[in-house]
């Protein structure tokens, strides 16, 4: 679906043609508003207030507005709106033919440049973007952490943005989280991962407060983000409200200059699943609550074990334990845990006990309870999201045959993956902040593997594919594994995007050869057995099926279309027409429109498709046409 992480979205138009223009962008749930002038337009809302009154009533609960409007009419909507750039929604402003795509305000922290891309994507437009790392080919600084879940802290992040649009060298103290976001970075950037280097300005990434080093003063100006790496286990007695847990948590982040915002989230027992302070601060909190048997607790080494919590509750540690298991849990804990406890037990889980087991009791009397807090780093962040898995057909290779829709699909992705040579040929569409992985041709299993893997994570990952996804392509691999590793249906979420496969787009560049019944075959035995396939050649041929034929010759396979040839002609002509294609919409692409008979002295490589006339196909000239039966 186009545009849902902006949801709830407004989109407003007030001319005929403006929402025309706007109109293939309101799909699903994004609701366009038009006055009651333009009531004729189909799907629409109306407004019946002014336009500034209405915008100012939407202003609060939406997160992004695109306008077709005039920039400076838009400026004086909203100017008395905004309030600042960590809050404001993006807005949004497109031209009435829909060429340019303003990213009027809320760039960076409120995603406008991000949905004037894609919007711009989608039409077939310029996107505007005028702010200063735009230029740079370099992720906003204010940016980086977003696909991770990071949570931005304290810091002076114009000075640093301005240090690193300068051309400045900035410093990047990272302490923990991913640091895929430093792959991609183009050659020359201004970051500097050396302590020692000589630096404008600092990027502090860690789970704790930054302390300010005694020199230079004045210190350098810096900004902080926090991936959410730490797991808090609570032990508590019943009954502890959650104002005495919360302080319990507070105080021991204060102490250790622990940042809050860098929480993952908080574990217990599993019999504390229902206590009433523990699940009221998490929902407060919006942090997850991870609850783990007794069973698998008592599997860890714990610097602080007690006999007495042992006797009660069948395990010698629960804050500590439930940290280290929470802070170790791979992607899926309850399927990994339940089966293989030892997982946790090794030595170098207990290095990830950051802060052993703290005891806090309220010095308020009105407040009981007693509280245990431990906490433990985890290597991987908690990105907070479902991921998606957006598996989409790029179409034979030249970007004007992808569709609009797998256009925005791969450009609103966090990575993209696939095959080198068709990540070059969709490299116009890359976004600047992805993380693109490119694997060589034969690394399919290991390309699924690891858009699955980062999917679980939390990432919006794009697959992508030559032709459709689905047809001999990579979203049918990614969706076996799912299947394979237990897939709930929905987490991560599943897309797929159509794309134009070669039997299409070779059918295309010779006219119109598949006008009647049709199937594709691949020659590739890589997967099928070959007496499969040759049955599968039979059956086509003898049911007179137009057929298209996938893969028909490698290096190493060179006798298989020779095999199907001969098929072909137990059951049709000689001068049946044959069109031999290659490189469909690329470059290189050559056509040859021959007969079956003379079907091998074209050359046919894997970058071809055969495609086999039926009985009645004729050639025409240049072209190929299978008659439908319109003129009997
Ligand atoms: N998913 C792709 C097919 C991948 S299998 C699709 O739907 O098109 C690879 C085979 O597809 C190649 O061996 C070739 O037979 C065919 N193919 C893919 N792209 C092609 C192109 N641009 N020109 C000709 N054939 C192509």
């Amino acid at each position: 679906m186009l545009f849902t992480e902006f949801s709830p979205i407004a989109f407003i138009a007030t001319t005929p043609t403006g929402a025309k223009t706007l109109q293939p962008l309101c799909q699903n749930n994004a609701v366009m508003w038009v006055p009651e002038s333009l009531s004729e337009i189909s799907n629409a809302n109306i407004y019946k207030d002014s336009l500034k009154n209405h915008v100012a009533k939407l202003w609060d609960n939406h997160q992004a507005f695109v306008f077709c409007l005039a920039t400076g009419a838009v400026v004086r909507l909203i100017s008395g709106l905004l309030k600042s750039k960590s809050t404001d929604p993006a807005v949004v402003v497109v031209d009435e033919t829909g060429k340019f795509v303003i990213s009027l305000c809320g760039g960076h922290q409120g995603g406008a440049d991000k949905l004037a891309n894609l919007i711009a994507v989608q039409l077939g437009a310029t996107p505007i973007l005028t702010g200063a790392s735009n230029a740079l080919e370099l992720p906003a600084v204010d940016m980086l952490g977003v696909p991770f879940g990071w949570c931005r802290g304290e810091g002076e992040w114009t000075a640093v943005m301005s240090a690193v649009a300068k051309g400045e060298d900035v410093e990047v103290i990272q302490e923990c989280g991913s640091t895929l976001w430093q792959n991609h970075l183009p050659k020359l950037h201004p970051f500097k991962f050396n302590p020692s280097a000589i630096t404008k300005a600092k990027i502090f990434i860690s789970h704790k407060q930054y302390s300010p080093p005694l020199s230079p003063s004045p210190p350098l100006p810096l900004t902080t983000w926090h991936p959410r790496v730490l797991w808090v286990g609570i032990g508590c007695e019943r009954g502890t409200s959650k104002q005495v847990i919360a302080d319990a948590i507070d105080k021991v982040f204060q102490e250790n200059q622990f940042a809050l915002s860098a929480i993952a989230g908080i574990a217990t027992i599993d019999i504390k699943a229902d206590e009433v302070g523990l699940v009221e601060l998490s929902q407060e909190r919006n942090l997850p609550l991870k609850t783990f048997p007794s069973e698998i607790l008592n599997t860890v080494t714990v610097p602080n074990p007690s006999d007495v919590v042992e006797k009660e509750v069948g395990t010698p540690s629960v804050a500590e334990a439930a940290a280290i298991v929470a802070a170790n849990q791979t992607l899926n804990v309850e399927t990994l845990y339940i089966t293989s406890p030892q997982n946790v037990a090794s030595p170098e889980n207990i290095v990830s006990l950051q802060i052993p087991k703290q005891i806090y009791r309220s010095t308020n009397p009105n407040q009981p309870g007693a509280v245990t807090v431990a906490v433990a780093l985890s290597k991987k962040e908690y990105i907070g999201k479902i991921g998606k898995l957006l598996l989409v057909g790029t179409g034979p290779g030249n970007l004007d045959q992808m569709t609009p829709a797998a256009q925005t699909a791969v450009a609103s992705a966090d990575a993209v993956i696939g095959y080198s040579l068709y990540i070059d040929l969709i490299a116009p569409i890359l976004q600047k902040h992805q993380i693109i992985e490119a694997l060589p041709i034969t690394k399919e299993r290991d390309r699924a593997q690891r858009a699955i893997e980062l999917a679980t994570w939390g990432l919006t990952v794009a697959v992508i594919s030559s032709g459709d996804s689905g047809i001999y392509g990579m979203a049918g691999l990614v969706m076996e594994d799912l299947q394979a590793s237990d897939w709930d249906g929905k987490n991560p979420s599943v897309e797929v995007f159509p794309g134009v496969s070669a039997f299409q787009s070779a059918a295309a560049r010779v006219g119109t050869p598949l006008m009647h019944d049709f199937c594709a075959v691949s020659l590739s035995d890589l997967l099928t057995p070959w007496e499969v396939i040759v049955k599968r050649l039979e059956a086509a041929a003898a049911a007179d099926f137009v057929t298209a034929l996938y893969n028909p010759k490698s290096k190493t396979r060179t006798q298989h279309l020779v095999t199907a040839r001969k098929i072909f002609l137990k059951h049709r002509n000689p001068d049946t027409p044959v069109a031999v294609v290659r490189s469909i919409y690329r470059e290189d692409e050559q056509i040859t429109i021959t007969t079956l008979e003379k079907l091998l002295d074209t050359p046919v490589d894997m970058l071809t498709t055969v495609l086999i006339g039926n009985q009645s196909t004729r050639s025409y000239g240049e072209w190929m046409i299978t008659p439908r039966g319109y003129r009997k």
